[in-house]
């Protein structure tokens, strides 16, 4: 036991150090992409020496993929489960893609009751709904929808992202989640994979419909409903113990 509990509070460090560095490391990138953004607008240079730079400027932005398919809104956050608002994540990711989708020629529509509570990390809901949403708007080339929603079931809430855009065949349905798995020219194909684990590690699911030149859903399956007295005086107790 006493070796399983090192392990986890090893884990939980790690994974905190994690979410501090990426939060961290994507200033000076901003930075550095600014400046060779700048030198690449000379006159000067030969073609050779501008295509180097349009290089190093696209490493930069797969290294922000990537950062971002894993710890966008990461700050450091003792990790345990709390009460959180279904609506507040929506509406904070809403927010946060609102740029995202109007480049995209892409209209955001949300349908949430304010008061479903889950129990959770909110953190990792806003990085699985933002990755999911960040998929959407990228499979809606030319403009579209892409409609948040969710609803509280008798035992479990289902958080819903629909997009009207290219859609999946049946053999690219059955590769969501691999590692690395991407259609993408610039994409990390680790935000599925992520998404997938996280929900997972709370006893839910995901699930997609879709449908090829007709667009996709995917719902978030949870079961953690948080409405009740007990639940919470359950977990006052658990962040005692
Ligand atoms: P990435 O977005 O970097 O490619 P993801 O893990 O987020 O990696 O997604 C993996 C792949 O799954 C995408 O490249 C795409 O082919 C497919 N995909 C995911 N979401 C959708 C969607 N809403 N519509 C169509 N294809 C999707
Ligand atoms: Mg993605």
């Amino acid at each position: 036991l006493q070796k399983d509990l090192q392990k986890s509070e090893q884990l939980r460090v790690v994974s905190e150090l994690a979410a501090s560095v990426a939060h961290e490391v994507r200033n000076p990138m901003t930075v550095a992409r600014g400046f060779i953004q700048l030198i690449h607008s000379r006159s000067d240079l030969s073609e050779n020496e501008k295509q180097y730079l349009l290089l190093t400027i696209s490493e930069l932005d797969r290294a922000q993929s990537i950062i971002s398919d894993y710890l966008s809104l990461a700050k450091p956050e003792i990790k345990v489960n709390k009460p959180v608002n279904v609506f507040k994540v929506l509406d904070k990711v809403r927010h946060t893609i609102q740029a995202y989708a109007l480049m995209n020629n892409v209209k955001l529509d949300m349908e949430v009751p304010k008061n479903i509570t889950i129990l959770g990390k909110e953190q990792e809901l806003t990085q699985v709904i933002l990755n999911l949403a960040k998929n959407g708007i990228e499979s809606m080339e030319n403009s579209g929808t892409l409609t948040l929603s969710a609803k509280e079931n008798k035992d479990h809430v289902d958080i819903t992202i629909t997009d009207t855009g290219v859609g999946m065949s049946k053999e690219q349905l059955k590769q969501l989640g691999n590692a690395y798995y991407t259609t993408k020219e610039k994409g990390t194909g680790l935000g599925l994979m992520i998404s997938y684990n996280i929900i997972h590690s709370w006893g839910g699911d995901i699930y997609v419909k879709s449908k090829l030149g007709a667009g996709t859903s995917f719902t978030i399956h949870l079961p953690n409903l948080c409405d009740n007295f007990e639940d919470l005086e359950s977990i006052l107790s658990n962040n005692i113990s």
